[in-house]
C-alpha cells in the first residue's frame, strides 16, 4: 500500500486508487489536497494489485467509497461491477468506481474531464480531429469528441485496433503514412510516447505538425513533452494533459461526495509537483 494522504487515518470516507503501478501516480496528491480544501475528513490511498478481481475485493472488504481506476484495469474491471454507466459502457472502459451500500457502480470521467479541458481550450462541435493511438485514452476521446459533435480520425500503429475503434464508436481512421495527407483543427496524442522517463520521445515528425494548428498531449509529465515543444516551434496552439487529469479527478470527487471541487487548487498541487521536480 502507498502512502495515505487526509486529514485522518480514521477518517470515515475511504477513497483509493488501484492500478499496477501506482507509484507515480499524482492522484493522492491531488485528490489530497482537494478534500482538505473541502474540509473533508477523507483518506486516499494508492492500492497495487495484480487483478481486476482484487480491485472490487478491497473496496468490499474495506467500505471504500470510491475508487480511481488506472492502467491496466480500467476495461477488465467492467465486468465485475453492478452498473456501469451508460457513457462508460460505451467507451468500454472504466476510471471510476462509486460504492453506495456495497452496490458498485462504473463510470468514465476520463471523458467527462477531456469534454470540459476541450471546451474550455477550443471548444468540440464542428472541429475535427485526428486521434493519436486507439487504446483506452483514444477509445475515451473519440466518444466525446462525436458525443458533442466533432468529428474524430483515428491513426494507430496497429491499424486493426484503429479499425475496431473506429467501427464501435462510429468514425473515420487512416493509416500512419496517411497522417501527412489529413486536415485538422486539432490533434491529440494518446500514446504513452514521450511520458516520463522517456521524454526525449516524440509520436509525429515534427515536419507532420504544420497540418494542424493545435496539439494537445494527453500525457502530464513531463508538463511540456517533446512534442508539445516541437508543436510550439511549428506555430500550433498548445495544450498537455494537467487539464483533463485535474478535471477527471474532480469530476471524481463531484460523483462521490456530490460536492464541487477546488480544481484550481487541484491544478496549483499538480503543477508544483510536476514543475518543481521535473521528471517525478
Ligand atoms: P493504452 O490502452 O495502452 O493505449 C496506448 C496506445 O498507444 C495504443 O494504441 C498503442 O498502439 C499506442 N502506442 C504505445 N506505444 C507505442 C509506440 N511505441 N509506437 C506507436 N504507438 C504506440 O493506454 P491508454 O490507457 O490509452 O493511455 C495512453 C496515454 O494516455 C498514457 O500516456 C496515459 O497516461 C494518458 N492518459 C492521460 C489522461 C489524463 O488525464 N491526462 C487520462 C488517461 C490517459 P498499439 O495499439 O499499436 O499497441
Amino acid at each position: 500500500m502507498n502512502k495515505g494522504y487526509g486529514k485522518s487515518p480514521d477518517a470515515a470516507l475511504h477513497f483509493a486508487l488501484f492500478g499496477n503501478p501506482v507509484a507515480q501516480s499524482l492522484s493522492p496528491l491531488m485528490h489530497g489536497a482537494a478534500f482538505a480544501k473541502m474540509g473533508l475528513a477523507a483518506l486516499y490511498t494508492a492500492y497495487r494489485v495484480d487483478e481486476a478481481a482484487d480491485v472490487v475485493r478491497r473496496i468490499r472488504e474495506k467500505g471504500i467509497r470510491g475508487a480511481s481506476i488506472t492502467i491496466p484495469f480500467k476495461q477488465t474491471v467492467v465486468a465485475l461491477l453492478d452498473e456501469v454507466d451508460a457513457n462508460a459502457a460505451a467507451i468500454g472502459a472504466v476510471n471510476t468506481i462509486s460504492n453506495t451500500g456495497g452496490r458498485l457502480m462504473g463510470y468514465n470521467t476520463d471523458s467527462t474531464g477531456l469534454a470540459r479541458d476541450l471546451e474550455e481550450w477550443v471548444g468540440i462541435g464542428a472541429r475535427t480531429f485526428v486521434v493519436l493511438g486507439a487504446g483506452g485514452a483514444a477509445r475515451a476521446a473519440v466518444f466525446t469528441i462525436l458525443r458533442a459533435g466533432g468529428e474524430a480520425v483515428v491513426v494507430n500503429r496497429t491499424v486493426e485496433r484503429a479499425r475496431t475503434l473506429a467501427g464501435d464508436l462510429g468514425c473515420r481512421w487512416a493509416l500512419p503514412g496517411e497522417i501527412g495527407r489529413l486536415e485538422a483543427d486539432c490533434l491529440i496524442n494518446t500514446t504513452p510516447i514521450g511520458m516520463f522517463p522517456e521524454a526525449d520521445r516524440t509520436p509525429l515528425g515534427s515536419e507532420l505538425l504544420v497540418h494542424f494548428p493545435r496539439v494537445m498531449d494527453m500525457i502530464y509529465n513531463p508538463v511540456r513533452t517533446r512534442l508539445l515543444r516541437e508543436s510550439e516551434a511549428a506555430g500550433c496552439a498548445v495544450r498537455s494533459g494537467v487539464g483533463m487529469f485535474v478535471h477527471q479527478g474532480a469530476d471524481q470527487v463531484r460523483l462521490w461526495t456530490g460536492l464541487e471541487p477546488p480544481r484550481e487548487e487541484m491544478q496549483r498541487v499538480v503543477l508544483e509537483r510536476l514543475e518543481g521536480r521535473s521528471g517525478d
